[in-house]
Parts: structure tokens; sequence; C-alpha cells
């Protein structure tokens, strides 16, 4: 069955016509599936017992079941979703003072390959569908009775790899009859996928581009992240420097700093080199150690040693504080579960 989630409100217009109904039904069951969230068609009252027997014949509501949620220390909540095939996703709710992020998961599993991150211990499964991008915003909302304000694309998976329904996700997350989060407030990170950055440039939404860098050095960065081999730093930076004169947003530069291995000083003159002048900022991420991992955390004093120097050198450098580490929510430490283990 389809789920009605995966249609953007044009689309669902569009599919209802197809059905034989009036497209400002669409608006409608926009407003109960977002901003009442019911979780059955029987609670849209204001359709005909009719079209919700059509809807209900049809039509999969996609309502995820909280398998697990984990509470940090610092509030932070992980989130076990069990899909509606065997699958389960994890979905993070972070509490800054701006308001409440979630960090969601594109796909079941990652290609990517990168070293350091978890999500790459297990084998792709496939792409998450637009509605399941979507339903782990909503199931957030219901389960903690708040609105969330900010989305970002950090969970597990490669957005950019699932491009097509990560950009429909947006556009239903950005509706302002449905969840009504601003592009502003959404934000997209890549581990360096270039076709889809000029892609994701010429889409004309202002979104937050995220770039996961890690090193500015191609010999180590590709020993990080395997697709540097196909696409290198400097490809990527044509790519980065593309879609800040077609959006004119500020890049963010992650970077993940691991002992010995891009973390000193001689690493940040090549990162300063590399990005001097460009619109953007570097968010600096204390590498969390996962299972069999090779990389270890840098010192704290190291990392305040490496932001203070991109900082006297023209670099906006931050370092990102570390929330969740503590129930495995951090960066890079989200894993595809499925029910059987
Ligand atoms: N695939 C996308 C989005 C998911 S990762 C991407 O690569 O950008 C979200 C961020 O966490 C990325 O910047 C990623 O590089 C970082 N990350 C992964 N593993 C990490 C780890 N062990 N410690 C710190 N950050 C990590």
């Amino acid at each position: 069955m389809k789920n009605i989630k995966d249609y953007n409100l044009e689309e669902l217009k569009a599919e209802l016509l197809s059905i034989g109904e009036k497209s400002f039904r669409a608006e409608q069951i926009f407003k109960w599936l977002y901003i009442d969230k019911v979780k059955s068609f029987d609670e849209m009252t204001n359709l005909s017992l009719d079209l919700r027997k059509k809807l209900n014949e049809n039509y999969d509501i996609c309502n995820f079941k909280i398998i697990k949620k984990l509470e940090s220390k610092d509030g932070t909540k992980k989130y076990l979703f069990g899909l509606s095939d065997e699958n389960a996703i994890e979905s993070v709710l972070m509490e800054y003072h701006f308001g409440k992020t979630v960090c969601v998961s594109s796909q079941i599993g990652c290609k990517m390959g990168c070293k350091f991150c978890a999500s790459t211990g297990i084998p792709f499964e496939r792409n998450l569908t637009s509605g399941e991008i979507v339903e782990q915003i909503i199931a957030i909302e219901q389960d903690t009775n708040s609105k969330i304000s900010n989305v970002v694309f950090m969970g597990i998976g490669e957005p950019m790899d699932n491009y097509d329904n990560v950009l429909n996700a947006i556009k239903i997350l950005n509706n302002p009859k449905g969840l009504n989060i601003g592009a502003r407030h959404i934000s997209v990170s890549t581990s360096g996928v270039v076709p889809r950055i000029y892609q994701f440039a010429d889409e004309n939404i202002q979104c937050t581009l995220s770039i996961s860098l890690h090193s500015a050095n191609n010999e180590t960065r590709s020993s990080m992240m395997p697709v540097n081999n196909a696409y290198n730093i400097q490809e990527l930076m044509k790519a980065c420097k593309y879609y800040i004169d077609k959006t004119n947003k500020r890049i963010s530069f992650e970077y993940a700093l691991a002992k010995d291995n891009n973390d000193n000083l001689k690493d940040a003159d090549e990162l300063i080199s590399l990005i001097k002048g460009m619109l953007c900022h570097v968010n600096l991420i204390p590498i969390n150690k996962i299972e069999n991992g090779k990389y270890t955390k840098s010192s704290l004093e190291n990392i305040i040693k490496f932001r203070d120097y991109l900082n006297e050198h023209g670099i906006v450098a931050t370092i990102r504080r570390e929330l969740g580490s503590d129930i495995d929510a951090a960066c890079g430490q989200l894993r595809r579960k499925n029910l059987k283990n």
C-alpha cells in the first residue's frame, strides 16, 4: 500500500483528483496528518465516510512504533523506531536554547563506508521513503507533545544517495500547511557526493549544506572516507563554491578530530589554505569512538588549540557540543538495527 505521507501537497492533490475527489481534500488531509497528527484516517472527521473508506483501503498512514527510547543525562533522546517491514531506524532529539532539533536518518544502513562511523558497520538495506523520513519528526512530536523547530539530516545514511526522497521530505517538512519547518531550519549533511551538491544548489531552496570534510589532505581524507577516491577535495570544493554562489548560503564544514590523524596544526594550516575566503564555518567535533574503530578522540585541550588557531587565521570555527554520547546517540554512533538483533 502507498504511504500517504510520501506525498507532498501538490502530489496529494493530484492523487486525490485521480481517485475522483476534489483537490482541496488534500489540504484537509495535510492538516490532519501534520498539524493534528492523527494516527488513523477514521479520525479525519471532516472527510466523508466514503472517502475515509477509500483512504483506508488504498493508503497506509505510516505510524512508527517506538521500540526503544533512551534518554541521556543531557536530555537528548534516542528513539529506535520500528517500520512497517522488519526494519528499524534510529532518530535523535536534541534540545538547544533555540528549540528542539531532530536528527533524522535517510537510509537503512549506509554505502559510504567511512572508517570512523558506526552506521558503516552494517550493510545497506534500502532507502527510506520521504514519508518515513517525515514520520520520524511526527512520531517524536507526538511522543514529546512538542513542536520541532529544526531538522538535521545527520542520522544514518547518506542523504545525497537518496536524493529524490530527501528532497521530497524537505518539501513536506517545509509546507506552511503542514509541519511548517522553514528551509533555513533544515540542514543536509553529505560526505561529499559531488554531482548531487550541484543538483541541490540548483533546487533553489534555502537549506543549510553541511559537508563532512574531516581533512584538507587527499591522502588522509581518502584513508578515512572512501568517497574521496571518487570525488577528491578539489572537486568537492568546486561544488561547494558553486553552492555558495547559487544560494548565497554559508556552508558548514564538519571536522571530527581524531588524535594524531587530522588534529595537529599542520592539518589546520592545510584547512586554512583550502577554505580561506569562502562563506563558511567549521564545526569541530571530538571524534566519537565506535566499536572496533581505530580512531581515538583528540584531547579537549588540543581541540581548543585547533579552534583558536583557525579563528586567529580568519576561519570561523566552533566546537560542537557533544550531546547524547552516553546513550550512543552522538555523531557517528547510530547504527541500523533490525528487530532480530
Ligand atoms: N552521511 C552524511 C550524514 C550522516 S553523518 C554525512 O556523511 O555527512 C553526520 C556527521 O557525523 C557527519 O559529519 C559525519 O562525518 C559525522 N561522524 C560520523 N562518525 C563520527 C564519529 N565517530 N565521531 C564524530 N563524528 C562522526
